[in-house]
């Protein structure tokens, strides 16, 4: 039987308590003032409220307490075939923050002796582990790290690919497409072509 070590070490990160929503406030009316703004017009005086109240919710992957739960159920009919899915994700790049988002590509091979992700989850490991500030290639890990965890690492292989546009490189600098991919393999799909090339064609089907 073949276990999966974390890839990465579990982040203890948690909302801090210890700066005060008046310290951010403040924080933000001087970066308002900094690019040339006057913070107490009109249209900006709620603006650091509403990005304070903002930022605890697309960061609140840094609260331990928001952690989804993830089911999983035991592997009675002792199923190996690939379990595959997909959908969006919106996270933001820790160089930036700016929002990179797309789609994900997910697929696992359960172990017979294991246990089943209940898979309608994993889109909320995707959106919690997303909800940080993040690089495409640390988003795959903390996934797969995260379920790996709710499958006791009895699990034969994870594969991920996410396809990102990045904001950072469309609204400035190169103006590229700022499009990106970025693929991780555990386990049997790290050793094994074929499967990779089977989830690739899976994921191209549901583009
Ligand atoms: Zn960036």
């Amino acid at each position: 039987m073949e276990t999966i070590t974390p890839i990465t070490q579990d982040t203890q990160h948690t909302i801090t308590p210890s700066v005060s929503d008046a310290e951010v406030q403040n924080a933000l009316r001087t970066l308002l003032r900094a690019i040339g703004e006057d913070p107490d017009r009109e249209g900006l005086k709620d603006t650091p409220d509403r990005i304070m109240r903002m930022w605890k919710e697309i960061f609140r992957g840094y609260d331990a307490e928001k952690k989804p739960r993830i089911t999983t159920f035991k592997n009675v009919n002792r199923e190996e075939e690939m379990v595959m899915d997909c959908g969006e994700y919106y996270s933001m790049c820790e160089h930036h923050i700016l929002p990179f988002f797309g789609r994900y590509y997910f697929a696992y091979l359960p172990d017979p002796d294991g246990r089943i992700l209940g898979i309608s989850k994993v889109a909320r490991v995707v959106s919690y582990c997303a909800a940080r500030l993040q690089l495409q290639e640390r988003l795959a890990e903390d996934v797969i790290e995260m379920l790996n965890e709710a499958l006791k690492g009895k699990v034969r292989g994870f594969a991920i690919l996410l396809r990102g546009r990045h904001l950072c490189k469309t609204m400035r600098g190169v103006r590229n497409n700022g499009e990106m991919s970025v693929s991780l393999y555990t386990g049997q799909f790290k050793t094994n072509r074929q499967l990779r090339m089977e989830f690739l064609r899976m994921a191209e089907m549901s583009k």
